[in-house]
């Protein structure tokens, strides 16, 4: 995709049809960049409590001095409310970011294309609706985009600029530049269901709500281990319950159905029984944990103290767990080193990395492990490991392997015997889908990995992630779960194994 054309200089108006949420919040990137807005909303009320709403938040800035009274008045002054959609007919650029409704997006637009100059540009800030199918009910479809912000717009950085199969390159790249001259950071995509960061974004939730389903641990202790041995900012049972179940639920549906049922995207049980209950999350009160005033977050479960163990025999190369070996030599454990197949041989336990069997699996192997640990995003910096215990193994297996994990510092948490534990099979399944959606052209790698760092704030871009853990470790993490499962929704991405048989890396 070419982004040779130039933003749109801020002379040129834009409009913003939709003051609600995120409509506000656009009017006001456009209109701190310096342009003219011209801001409808069906309803007046909308208008007015939109500008309050930016007004109070201006005000807060101005409060704290991050910004003067006249820079405020300046950028509100930009903002002209519109009673009438007809009046958008001088704007450049119009943005829509009204009810996800197809039939009233299209009747607007409509509307909106017959009162604009023909070389206008219009664009949808759809979440989930086909930019394709929208562009189509224009008699130019060619000049229709998607500009996909994030909430909240003023401050969130990603824009997802969304391609329509009849958008002319020429439009994208304007509303690319124009973007970009707003400050913000925006990707080109492919209109495809959940465009990069929502489609990318499932197996988060997906992966934790099939945990869940097996019974492998709490919601607070998955959160934890994602949080604390994965680097995500937030755990997915609290980051469900922010968005809000219903929300969040109606997306994974939406990807789903779009994707013509494509098991990776099935919705859960889980996350459906809260839905029916409404317990929607922060918004209704209550979700998987308890937002009334006075209640207590429930903590994860901890692993009681095991014994320190005396010394630790490193048997060849533990592969993105190698920091180990250090860690356990600064924590003044006596470490002997071998070769071999990428063991820890403690006295009562013996540990490996997980690569997406079951410890029961494993062990039943001679010579295989008792015990398996999870992935940790930085194993010296990680406060939390997980482990689970093949079911041959005694339970004292359990404890040594806590020992060893907590004479590092670590908490440790002891999961049922899940396939692939927690980090390890929700990085692995991320990682397919950001390979996946490079291999369907639904983005560019560095577009995917921006996407995420940016738009979701995680740790690292799948595709980098990828190529630390390398492709073939990724691949057979995939493979285990699909053989374990049995189902369809764990397979490799075509180009994932392409990556996994030569070694490639994708950056
Ligand atoms: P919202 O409910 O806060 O605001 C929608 C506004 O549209 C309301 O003020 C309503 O009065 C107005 N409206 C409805 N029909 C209209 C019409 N025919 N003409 C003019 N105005 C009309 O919604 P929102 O959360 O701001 O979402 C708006 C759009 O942005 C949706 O397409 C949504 O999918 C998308 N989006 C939302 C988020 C988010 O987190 N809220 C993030 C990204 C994209």
């Amino acid at each position: 995709m070419s982004d040779a054309e130039a933003a749109l200089p801020t002379t040129v108006p834009i409009a913003v049809v939709g003051a609600g949420t995120m409509g506000s919040g656009i009017a006001l990137v456009a209109a701190k960049a310096g342009h003219k807005v011209l801001l409808h909303d069906a309803n007046a009320e909308a208008i007015q409590r939109g500008l309050d709403g930016l007004r109070s938040g201006l005000d807060r800035l101005v409060a704290k001095g991050k910004m003067t009274a006249a820079e405020r008045d300046a950028q509100l002054g930009r903002i002209a409310p519109t009673p009438d959609v007809d009046a958008v007919a001088p704007a450049g650029l119009v943005i829509e970011a009204i009810i996800e409704d197809f039939g009233i997006k299209r009747d607007l637009f409509r509307r909106i294309e017959a009162a604009v100059a023909p070389d206008a540009i219009l664009a949808t800030n759809t979440s989930s609706l086909s930019v394709t199918a929208l562009a189509a009910v224009l008699s130019r479809p060619e000049r229709f985009v998607g500009v996909h912000f994030f909430n909240p717009a003023p401050i969130l950085p990603l824009v997802e600029i969304v391609s329509g199969h009849l958008t002319a390159p020429a439009v994208a790249a304007t509303a690319f530049a124009t973007c970009r001259a707003w400050g913000k950071t925006p990707v080109h995509c492919r209109s495809t269901p959940g465009f990069i960061v929502n489609r990318v974004a499932r197996p988060f939730y997906g992966e934790t709500l099939r945990l869940l389903t097996e019974g492998a641990a709490s919601p607070a202790t998955l959160d934890a281990i994602l949080r604390e041995a994965g680097g995500f900012r937030m755990g997915p049972c609290e980051l469900m319950d922010m968005i809000g179940h219903d929300i969040n639920y109606a997306v994974t549906r939406t990807v789903y159905e779009l994707l013509f049922q494509d098991p990776r995207y099935k919705p859960s049980l889980v996350q459906k029984e809260l839905v029916d209950s409404g317990l929607l999350g922060r918004k209704s009160g209550r979700g998987f944990f308890d937002y009334a005033d006075g209640a207590t977050a429930p903590a994860p479960d901890d692993a009681p103290a095991g014994p320190r163990p005396a010394r630790a025999v490193i048997e060849g190369d533990l592969g993105p767990a190698a920091a180990l070996a250090a860690l356990a030599d600064a924590a003044g454990l006596t470490v002997e080193r071998r070769d071999g197949t990428g063991l820890v041989r403690l006295d009562g336990a013996t540990l490996a990395l997980t690569d997406g069997r079951c410890a029961t699996e494993r062990m039943a192997e001679a010579g295989g492990p008792s015990v398996l640990f999870d992935l940790a995003l930085d194993y010296g910096t990680a406060k939390r490991v997980a482990i689970a215990r093949a079911d041959q193994a005694p339970a004292t297996a359990t404890a040594a392997a806590a020992g060893f994990f907590q004479a590092l510092g670590k908490s440790v948490s002891v999961l049922d015997d899940a396939p692939g534990l927690v980090v390890m099979r929700t990085v692995a399944m991320i990682v397919n889908e950001a390979v996946d959606a490079a291999h369907q052209q639904v983005a560019s790698i560095d577009d995917i990995d921006l996407s995420m760092l940016k738009g979701v704030n995680y740790p690292r871009g799948p595709l980098a992630w990828c190529d630390s853990l390398g492709a073939a470790r990724v691949a057979t993490v995939i493979d285990s779960l699909g053989r374990t499962y049995g189902e369809d929704r764990y397979r490799a991405s075509p180009l994932l194994k392409r990556h996994a048989l030569t070694g490639r890396s994708f950056h």
